[in-house]
């Protein structure tokens, strides 16, 4: 028994090595390109027959957008490591969602510069036991995957409901959709369907990785049902145990 013990403790050391190693090699593949293309850029501005103004503010523009994509990188990671740094807290303020998704709502629209119908059904006023901080940005990340993945002209609908007495926020989009195969996998870390369409529109692949820890610590699950072509919608299904409105109705 004992044997059986240990071998199973080797591959599961053996598996954490393994995620560590791919993390690592991930991180410093996302952090090397951008790196690569600023040195290529700063090389061409200090070569004096590039000195024209054009020429530089060409360069110095993607120079830019890489430096930004690199912020974005390290703020995920740090949100990442103070998630897990901090996932046995207990997650109990009263997180007044209505309100939450009202903001978040008017953010979308100029988010999407008006390229989107956005859409938001309040169907009712629950609120919730939970984290305000790590809610709105989980809730925030997946509106924004919403906005990125779907063309102009679509339409994203915003909804907060009860469905089997669980508290329900989804996102539904028109967008792009997603092929069931890769359904399973989007909450890992730096897994995307399309590398470069996820790079083009700034993102870093860490977003549903955070998103899915946060409902964790929230004892939430996350439904994806997805048809490609067509949409997607994102659900979060809360516990009755975490609702707060329908708790404090009952006589
Ligand atoms: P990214 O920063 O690449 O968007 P995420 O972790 O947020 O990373 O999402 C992982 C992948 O899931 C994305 O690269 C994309 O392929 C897919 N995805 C997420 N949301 C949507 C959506 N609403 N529609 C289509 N694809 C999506």
């Amino acid at each position: 028994k004992q044997k059986l013990l240990l071998s199973r403790d080797v591959t599961r050391l053996e598996r954490i090595q393994t995620m560590r190693r791919d993390f690592v090699a991930n991180v410093s593949h996302e952090l090397r390109t951008p790196l690569t293309v600023i040195g290529g850029f700063l090389e061409t501005l200090t070569d004096e027959s590039h000195a024209d103004p054009e020429t530089q503010k060409w360069a110095l523009g993607l120079m830019t957008d890489q430096t930004r994509r690199m912020q974005h990188l390290v703020e995920d990671l740090l949100t990442l490591s103070r998630l897990e740094d901090t996932e046995n807290q207990v997650r109990e303020d009263t997180v007044d969602v209505p309100g939450m998704l009202r903001k978040l709502y008017d953010e979308a629209q100029s988010l999407s510069a008006r390229r989107h119908l956005v859409i938001l059904s309040l169907e009712t006023d629950a609120k919730l036991l939970g984290n305000n901080d790590e809610l709105r940005s989980a809730f925030s990340n997946l509106i924004s995957n919403a906005i990125r993945y779907t063309p102009d002209s679509g339409v994203i609908t915003l909804s907060w409901i009860i469905r089997d007495g669980q508290g329900v926020f989804s996102v539904q989009d028109s967008g792009i959709g997603i092929d069931p195969e890769h359904i399973p996998r989007l909450t890992e870390r730096f897994y995307r369907v399309d590398r470069g369409r996820s790079r083009e529109t700034g993102g870093t692949g860490l977003g549903l990785a955070i998103v899915k820890h946060v409902l964790t610590c929230h004892e939430a699950k996350l439904e994806i049902t997805s048809e490609l072509g067509k949409g997607s919608c994102f659900s979060v299904w809360f516990p009755e145990t975490r609702l707060l409105t329908q708790k404090m109705s009952k006589p």
